[in-house]
């Protein structure tokens, strides 16, 4: 097995020839990129992967985004230290630390039990302690909790959710999420001003569904995809 020096080696390349070359430039996410240790996220089986460029599998049928649309993702949403964020769909919890390194709170929703404790248990491991991982249907956002900052799905859904749109901060808040089908979605950014939304498509992307009210159906297969 690598040691964590070899880790952090592969890691900066990661960052250096996968991000910065595709055009990731903010510096705080570059930095919280070089930091947390994506092979600690993965299945033990793929740990030697982790840096690769490419998602990969992490239990449940469900897998950890490819290290670019992880930044690409956070980058978009442009997060200030003092921010509130929602994440729909923790998975292994690589994206939910990310994000506890640049904001202020996260609170990350996930469908699956036995993902959201492991993920919980990693990045406690890992020293974040700002955050929230809460098991249940993360379509229908946290209502409880809002209004948030900015709100991120890393998992795909058939339309925007309204529900989701309403729990957005009202001057200002984000939201970053793949729309579409099963196969193919669009990565889209809404942002809130007042009672009024505007929508940008950012690209195109696959994610594995949102299970949920508001998502897909359980029947739907949920395979891991390729993206
Ligand atoms: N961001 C994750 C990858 C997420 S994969 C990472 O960095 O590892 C999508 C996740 O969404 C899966 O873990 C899946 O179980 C979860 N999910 C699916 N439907 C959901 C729902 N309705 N609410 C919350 N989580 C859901």
């Amino acid at each position: 097995m690598p040691t964590s020096r070899e880790y952090a080696r592969q890691r900066n390349r990661m960052v250096d020839e996968q991000l910065v070359k595709r055009g990731i430039n903010d510096r705080r996410v570059l930095d919280a990129m070089r930091v947390v240790p994506r092979h600690q996220f993965v299945l033990e089986e793929f740990k030697l992967h982790a840096y690769e460029d490419r998602p990969l599998p992490i239990g449940e049928g469900q897998t950890i985004s490819q290290p670019y649309i992880v930044a690409f993702m956070t980058e978009r949403l442009r997060l200030k230290p003092h921010q509130t964020v929602l994440e729909i769909g923790t998975g292994s919890g690589y994206q939910t630390a990310i994000l506890c390194h640049l904001t202020h709170y996260v609170f990350s929703v996930e469908r699956v039990g036995r993902l959201a404790d492991q993920a919980g248990e990693r990045i406690s491991d890992f020293g974040y302690n700002n955050l929230d991982i809460h098991v249940g249907d993360g379509s229908q956002g946290l209502p409880d909790q809002a209004s948030f900052d900015r709100i991120m799905v890393t998992a795909a859904v058939p339309r925007l959710p309204n529900v989701l749109c309403t729990q957005l901060e009202k001057h200002g808040g984000q939201m970053i999420l793949p729309i579409g089908d099963e196969h193919l979605q669009e990565l889209k950014l809404i942002t809130r001003r007042g009672e009024r939304f505007t929508s940008r498509t950012l690209l195109r992307c696959r994610f594995v569904p949102l299970i949920g009210r508001y998502g897909f159906d359980s029947d739907i297969n949920s395979q891991p995809t390729t993206l």
